[in-house]
C-alpha cells in the first residue's frame, strides 16, 4: 500500500490512493492516470517510466488521479526511476505557464527536460568508441556514424544520433555488427566555480545605493522584483554583480538570463574577471553532451551561475538565490512559436516559486515593466549618469529633406563630413541600419513586377554576398532570375533601397582607406565568430563597423566615438502600437555604443520626420519625454499596459479554412464585460509558411481573467484538423 503526501483534491475525485496522475512530457499531453503498483512507493515528483500504447515513456508523477477513469481500466506505472524527483517548485512553474499561457502542461513539461538522457547517473553511462572492422551491410546513415566516430572519441548513443543526423537505432546497429565496443564514460569534467568573495570595483555613490539594496534582498532571500534602469554604461552590470557576489557567499545558485548569449563574450570576460571563474552557459550552440553535463551541473547544485537564454528558466535549479533579466525589454524574452511566453515575466514567475529575488535590468523599461515600478509591484533603482568622466552622447538628427543623400546613395552630406573628421581623428565610427542583405526589394525594371516569397507574403531579399534571394521568414532560397517572370524582360531586375551590405559598398567608394567590417547575424555565423569581431573591433584593426541589430547590444567599444543610424524611421513604419517603443529602445541602444569611455561620442539620426515624437524625443536627448507621450497614448487608447491582450492567429494552407473559422471565433466573441474583440484581419504575415494567417486580438481590462474568458470562447468553435490555432496572451506585436 502506499501512503501519498497529496492534498486532497475535492470530494468530486473516486480515485483510489493506489493510483496517481502522471504527467508526460509531450507536446499535446495531460496527465494520465496509472496505477500503482504494490512493491512502488510514489510521490509528487517522482520520475516514472508509464505506458503509452505500445510504447514505455518518462513522466512525472504529478498528483492525485484524477479519478476521471475507472481503476479498472488504468495501466500501472512500469517502474520509478532512480533519480532526484522534480522539485516542487518547478512543478508548479509548469502548471504556471501552462495555465496562463493555455498551453497544455506536457508542452511545458517538455522544456523541463531537454535531454532526458540526463536523468541517468553519470557514473557508468555506456558508450560506444570505434573499434572493428567496418560492417558487411553499409547504408548511408552508417557512413555518416562511422565518419563522426572516425576520430576515435567515445559518444553514447543518442549523442551520435543527434551529431550525424541518424536514428537511434544506427549506432547499436553498428555495435551488434562488431565495428563499436562498449566502454563506460569517465566522470564528467567538473565546473569551475566562480566565487563571491573576490574584491570588486570601488563603486560610484549611485552604484553603491543601488547594490546595497539588491544585496539586501539577496541576503533575505525572499522574492521582491526590482527594474535596475540606468543609461548605457552607468554601471548596470558592476550593480547586479554584487548581487550576484552576495548569492555565492550565501550559497545559492544564480540564472542569468540575456537575450542573445552568442552575442555575450565581452560580458563573458567581465564575469570571469570579477569571479575568477567562467559561468556555466545555456543556448542552443552547445552539444547535447555538453547540455547533459550542464543539466546535470544544475540540478546537484555544482552550477553556481548560468547564463542563459529563455530556456534556462527551466532548468531544474537546485538552490536558486537570484535571477537576473539584463536587457529586459528585448523582444529575444518573447517566444512565439509553441509555448508563447515572455521569458521575462516568467522570469519573475520563478522568483516568486522559488522566493528569491529577481533583477530586470535595463537603460529603456518595457512599458509593462515601468508601469509595474510605478504602481510599486516592483522595486525601482535608477542611475541617470554614466560611470566615471563618460558623457552619454550628442544626438543630432538630420532631416533628409534639407540634406538629402545622391541618388542611390544612403548617407547624406552631414554624415559623411562626421565620418570623415572621425576617422581622420584615428577614433572609430559605427553606421546601424537595421536591414540584412543587399537590398530589401528587387524588382523589374520594365513592368515593375517585385520578387515575392513563394510561401510568404513578403519580398525576396537579395543576399549579393552569396549571390542568392532570401525570405527571411521561411528560409527560402533562390537565385536571381535571368529573366522577368511577369513580362519575360531580361536583366531587368533592380536592386532597391539598402541594406547593409549596399551601404558597405557605398562606404568602400567614399572612403577607400578605411578598413570595413560587417556585422550581421548573416555574416557572422555562431558565438565564435562575433567574438571574433568583437576582439577585433576592441584591437582597433577595423575603423568602421556596419551592422544591424546585433551590433547595438552591449558591446563596450572604448574608441568608438561615432554612430550613424542611416534610417532612423525604418522601425516606425508599419501600424504595429508598439513600433515607437520599440524604435526609442533600440536607438537608445545602438547609441549607447558611443563615447563609452574617455572620448565623447557623438551619435546622428538620419531621419525624414525630425518631428515624430519618438525622434523628437531622440534628438533632444531627452526619451523621458516620449516615455510620458507614449504612456498617456496608450492609456487613452486602452492598450497594454492599461489593458491586456490575447491574440489569436488561426492559420490553414487554404485561406477558404482558416477564414471561416476566423469568421466563426468573431461571430462566437465573448460578451463579457470589459472585453472587446477586433478582426479577424489578415495577421501581419498573411501568408507564412505556406499558410494563410488571420488574426483576432481581445482586448480586456486588467481585471478580467484572460485565460478564462479565452478558453471558454475557444471552447465554442469548432475547429476542422486541417485549421491551426496559436492563442498568444500578451503578443509581443499589437
Ligand atoms: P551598463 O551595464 O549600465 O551599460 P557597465 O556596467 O557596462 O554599464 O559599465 C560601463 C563601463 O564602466 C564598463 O567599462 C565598466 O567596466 C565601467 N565601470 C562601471 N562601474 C565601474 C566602477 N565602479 N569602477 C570602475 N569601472 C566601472
Ligand atoms: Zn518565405
Amino acid at each position: 500500500m502506499v501512503e501519498l503526501p497529496f492534498d486532497n483534491p475535492g470530494t468530486r475525485s473516486t480515485a483510489s490512493r493506489d493510483s496517481v496522475s502522471v504527467l508526460l512530457p509531450l507536446p499535446l499531453a495531460g496527465a494520465y492516470d496509472y496505477l500503482v503498483p504494490d512493491d512502488l512507493d510514489l510521490a509528487p515528483g517522482d520520475i516514472v517510466m508509464a505506458p503509452l500504447g505500445k510504447r514505455e515513456v518518462m513522466g512525472v508523477v504529478w498528483g492525485p488521479a484524477s479519478g476521471e477513469v475507472a481503476s479498472a481500466k488504468l495501466r500501472p506505472v512500469a517502474a520509478r526511476i532512480d533519480s532526484a524527483p522534480m522539485r516542487d517548485e518547478l512543478r508548479r512553474l509548469v502548471d504556471w505557464v501552462a495555465g496562463y499561457t493555455l498551453s497544455p502542461p506536457g508542452a511545458v513539461l517538455r522544456m523541463c527536460f531537454p535531454v532526458p538522457e540526463a536523468l541517468e547517473p553519470a557514473a557508468g553511462r555506456k558508450a560506444y568508441r570505434l573499434a572493428g572492422p567496418p560492417p558487411e551491410r553499409m547504408t548511408g546513415p552508417r557512413s555518416r556514424v562511422l565518419e563522426l566516430m572516425a576520430d576515435g572519441l567515445a559518444r553514447t548513443a543518442s549523442e551520435i544520433a543527434e551529431l550525424a543526423g541518424v536514428g537511434a537505432g544506427v549506432a547499436n546497429g553498428l555495435a551488434s555488427a562488431g565495428s563499436f565496443e562498449t566502454v563506460q564514460l569517465a566522470a564528467e569534467a567538473p565546473f569551475a566555480e566562480p566565487r563571491g568573495d573576490h574584491p570588486g570595483p570601488t563603486l560610484s555613490e549611485a552604484q553603491d545605493a543601488a547594490a546595497g539594496a539588491l544585496v539586501g534582498q539577496v541576503e533575505a532571500g525572499r522574492f521582491a522584483v526590482t527594474l535596475l534602469e540606468g543609461v548605457t554604461g552607468s554601471g548596470k552590470t558592476e550593480v547586479y554583480f554584487e548581487a550576484i557576489a552576495a548569492a555565492l557567499e550565501a550559497g545559492r545558485q544564480v540564472l542569468v538570463m540575456l537575450p542573445e548569449i552568442a552575442l555575450t563574450a565581452q560580458w563573458l570576460d567581465r564575469f570571469e574577471a570579477r569571479f575568477g571563474a567562467a559561468p556555466a552557459a545555456w543556448h542552443s550552440e552547445l552539444t547535447r553532451g555538453e547540455r547533459r553535463r550542464v543539466w546535470r551541473g544544475i540540478a546537484d547544485g555544482r552550477v553556481r551561475v548560468l547564463v542563459g537564454a529563455r530556456s534556462a528558466l527551466f532548468l531544474p535549479f537546485r538552490a536558486l538565490g537570484l535571477i537576473v533579466v539584463d536587457e529586459e525589454h528585448d523582444a529575444a524574452y518573447k517566444q512565439e512559436d509553441g509555448v508563447a511566453y515572455n521569458a521575462r515575466d516568467m522570469a519573475v514567475v520563478r522568483a516568486r516559486l522559488n522566493d528569491c529575488p529577481a533583477v530586470l535590468a535595463t537603460a529603456t523599461p518595457a512599458l509593462e515593466t515601468l508601469a509595474n515600478a510605478r504602481s510599486g509591484r516592483y522595486c525601482h533603482l535608477h542611475m541617470p549618469s554614466r560611470h566615471g568622466v563618460a558623457e552619454l552622447p550628442d544626438v543630432a538628427l538630420v532631416d533628409l529633406r534639407k540634406t538629402p543623400p545622391g541618388r542611390q546613395e544612403w548617407l547624406s552630406p552631414p554624415l559623411v563630413a562626421a565620418l570623415e573628421e572621425t576617422l581622420a581623428a584615428g577614433e572609430q565610427a559605427m553606421l546601424f541600419l537595421n536591414r540584412r542583405g543587399y537590398a530589401p526589394l528587387t524588382l523589374c525594371g520594365a513592368c515593375g513586377h517585385r520578387l515575392e516569397c513563394p510561401n510568404c507574403s513578403a519580398w525576396l531579399v537579395e543576399h549579393r554576398l552569396i549571390g542568392r534571394l532570401q525570405c527571411h521568414h521561411c528560409g527560402f532560397s533562390g537565385g536571381l532570375p535571368k529573366q522577368c517572370p511577369e513580362c519575360e524582360a531580361d536583366e531587368s531586375f533592380k536592386a532597391c533601397g539598402p541594406g547593409i551590405e549596399r551601404l558597405a559598398e557605398e562606404a568602400a567608394a567614399r572612403f577607400p582607406e578605411a578598413r570595413l567590417a560587417m556585422m550581421a547575424s548573416d555574416t557572422l555565423r555562431g558565438p565564435k565568430a562575433v567574438a571574433e569581431m568583437v576582439a577585433s573591433v576592441e584591437r582597433r584593426e577595423i575603423d568602421l563597423l556596419i551592422g544591424t541589430q546585433i551590433v547595438a547590444k552591449g558591446h563596450h567599444f572604448p574608441y568608438l566615438t561615432l554612430v550613424g543610424v542611416v534610417d532612423a524611421d525604418l522601425g516606425l513604419k508599419g501600424g504595429d502600437l508598439r513600433a515607437g517603443e520599440r524604435t526609442y529602445q533600440l536607438i537608445s541602444q545602438v547609441a549607447g555604443r558611443a563615447g563609452r569611455a574617455e572620448r565623447p561620442g557623438r551619435v546622428i539620426l538620419q531621419t525624414w520626420m525630425p518631428e515624430h515624437p519618438v525622434i523628437a524625443a531622440l534628438g533632444a536627448g531627452d526619451p523621458g519625454r516620449f516615455i510620458e507621450s507614449e504612456m498617456e497614448g496608450r492609456q487613452a487608447a486602452g492598450m497594454p499596459p492599461f489593458s491586456r491582450l490575447v491574440a489569436i492567429i488561426v492559420s490553414a494552407g487554404e485561406g477558404a479554412a482558416a477564414g471561416g473559422v476566423a469568421r466563426d471565433l468573431a461571430r462566437k466573441a465573448p460578451r463579457e464585460a470589459g472585453c472587446q474583440v477586433f478582426g479577424p484581419a489578415p495577421a501581419p504575415l498573411a501568408l507564412l509558411r505556406g499558410r494563410h494567417r488571420f488574426r483576432l486580438l481581445l482586448r480586456a481590462g486588467r481585471d478580467v481573467n484572460v485565460q478564462t474568458v479565452t478558453r471558454r470562447w475557444l471552447s465554442r468553435v469548432q475547429v476542422p484538423a486541417n485549421v491551426r490555432l496559436q492563442v498568444d496572451i500578451d503578443p509581443y506585436s499589437f
